[in-house]
Formats: C-alpha cells, sequence, structure tokens
C-alpha cells in the first residue's frame, strides 16, 4: 500500500480505553465516518458531510441560537470555516428542520435543496416555527443524485410524515473501508399521517436500500434508531471496535420492520390508517407536528 492510500483516522488513540459506564454527557459533535459528522443533541440532529466540493448539511435543526453556535462549532471542529459550506439539503418542510437553513445560506453562501411541495407546507405557520418564507435554491425529485465532488447523495421521495419528505442514500467510508449510509427524512408518525402511504415508503426505502447494498442507518431524530447510545459508544471508540452504526445490509429489514409495526400498532386504533393527536407521542394537535 502506497501513502495515497493513507487514511485519516477519527478514532480515539487505542491506548484509550473506552469507558461505557460513563454518565452520557451529550456533545455537539460526534465524527462518526472519516466524513461524517453528528451535529446536534439528544432530541433533533443534522449531518455534516466533508467532500471535495466543500461541507454539505442536511437537516438545519431548529431556529434557535444554540443548535447555530452547535453547527458552527462542528465545522470548526472538524476543520472548516463556516464559509466551507456549500448545501443544506433538507429532508422535508418542518421547522425542526430547516429552521436555520436561511440563516446559514446569509452566513456562508451556501445553497438551500427541498422538494416544491414540502416548500409549500413550510411556507404555512406550523408551531412555534416560523414559515420559510425564503426562496429555496434548488428543488429536489425523486430519484435525483445530488453530485458534490466526489459524493453522490441519491434522493428518494418517501412520503407519510410529509407529503413530500425525502429521504437520502450516500457513499461514507470508516477508516479508509467503504459503506452507504441512509438517512429515512421523516419517521414520525404525526397528526394526520397517512399510514397506508407511510408504509409504501418504508417499502420503497428498503428496496432502493437493497439497490445501493446499504449497511448504515442514520436518523435527524436520535431517539428513533438508539441513535443516542451508539453515538456514546462512538465517543469512546477504538481500532477494532465495530462501528454501531453499521448494522449491515441483511439487518436494514429489521430497522424497517420497526416502522412497519409502529403502523400495524397504530392501525389498531385507527383503522382508516389516518394518525390522530392520541397517539402515544404525538404531537396534540396539528400545529404543533414537527
Ligand atoms: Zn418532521
Amino acid at each position: 500500500m502506497g501513502e495515497k492510500y493513507t487514511i485519516k483516522s477519527w478514532r480515539c488513540p487505542t491506548e484509550k480505553k473506552p469507558d461505557f459506564s460513563a454518565r452520557f454527557d451529550f456533545e455537539p459533535t460526534t465524527k462518526f465516518f472519516d466524513q461524517l459528522s453528528f451535529i446536534g443533541d439528544p432530541a433533533v440532529c443534522c449531518f455534516l458531510l466533508e467532500t471535495t466540493e466543500g461541507l454539505v448539511l442536511i437537516d438545519a435543526m431548529n431556529p434557535e441560537q444554540r443548535y447555530m453556535d452547535a453547527i458552527v462549532k462542528g465545522i470548526r471542529d472538524t476543520g472548516y470555516e463556516l464559509t466551507d459550506l456549500k448545501h443544506v439539503v433538507i429532508s422535508h418542510g418542518h421547522g425542526d428542520h430547516y429552521g436555520l437553513a436561511d440563516e446559514l445560506r446569509k452566513a456562508s453562501g451556501a445553497k438551500i435543496y427541498l422538494f416544491e411541495g414540502d416548500h409549500e407546507l413550510a411556507k404555512k405557520p406550523m408551531g412555534p416555527f416560523a414559515p420559510m418564507d425564503y426562496p429555496v435554491d434548488v428543488y429536489l425529485t425523486d430519484g435525483m443524485d445530488l453530485c458534490f465532488g466526489d459524493t453522490v447523495i441519491h434522493c428518494v421521495e418517501t412520503p407519510g410524515h410529509t407529503d413530500h419528505c425525502m429521504s437520502f442514500i450516500f457513499p461514507v467510508t470508516d477508516e479508509g473501508r467503504p459503506h452507504m449510509a441512509s438517512l429515512w427524512g421523516g419517521t414520525g408518525l404525526n397528526y394526520g399521517v397517512n399510514m397506508f402511504t407511510y408504509l409504501k415508503s418504508v417499502d420503497k426505502f428498503e428496496l432502493a436500500c437493497a439497490d445501493y447494498r446499504v449497511d448504515v442507518e442514520i436518523s435527524n431524530h436520535p431517539p428513533v434508531d438508539n441513535g443516542i447510545e451508539r453515538l456514546n459508544v462512538v465517543r469512546n471508540i477504538t481500532n477494532g471496535v465495530p462501528n454501531p452504526f453499521v448494522i449491515g445490509q441483511e439487518n436494514m429489514h429489521y430497522y424497517f420492520n420497526k416502522f412497519r409495526t409502529m403502523c400495524s400498532e397504530a392501525l389498531k386504533i385507527w383503522p382508516d390508517g389516518i394518525a390522530r393527536p392520541q397517539m402515544p407521542g404525538a404531537p396534540e394537535k396539528e400545529k404543533d407536528c414537527v
């Protein structure tokens, strides 16, 4: 192997032993692949993807200063400046995902990407979030490939959580080992979600993930997939310890089955397939949906 194969390590030195007994202390930035970092908190997060064409941010969290500070810190922690941010790709038109998009665009010059139908949704008042009353630079479409330097993000429209929720598939490496990551843009059964539409999207995205040999899943709401616990492992990981976000192609089916089970339980309560506020954990009313 020549020097050109040198990989910049993100893992702790092996002499630093993992301490899984440590109390969970949430750091806003965690690098967990060679070019992918988590930024956020246990409620909501975004992902910073490093490419040869600059930085890509997938989602932009709530419009709160502490989240803006976390993004700026996260970019600096990974060795970049805010002006290196070139693209802000939004999964769907809820304010906890597009919240800081415009502020980031103004600060960095980055372009904003979102499905047109969800831009229309985001223009309407919803809960505590300001409407998205500003333009989107690029409208996403189903099957679109976003080519950012050496990285291609494949977009899959997965309606359900919102009418035009977008999910993404893109390559990552872990200490040089290639993997394919998936991010389902919206997993919650909010007020008014049509569960039959949602279930079709589960099938659609699972097939797309199989086509792309996806073996990594991440979520923009960490509680959905034990992301918090897995990040805690990642923060103490050493060489030789499997990355807990690499679940393997064969286990993707079990990940998707979690959502099928969630829907089948909800259908027992609402056989017409429309989620209502009484759903455990669901928002009290439509305007609170996120
Ligand atoms: Zn949402």
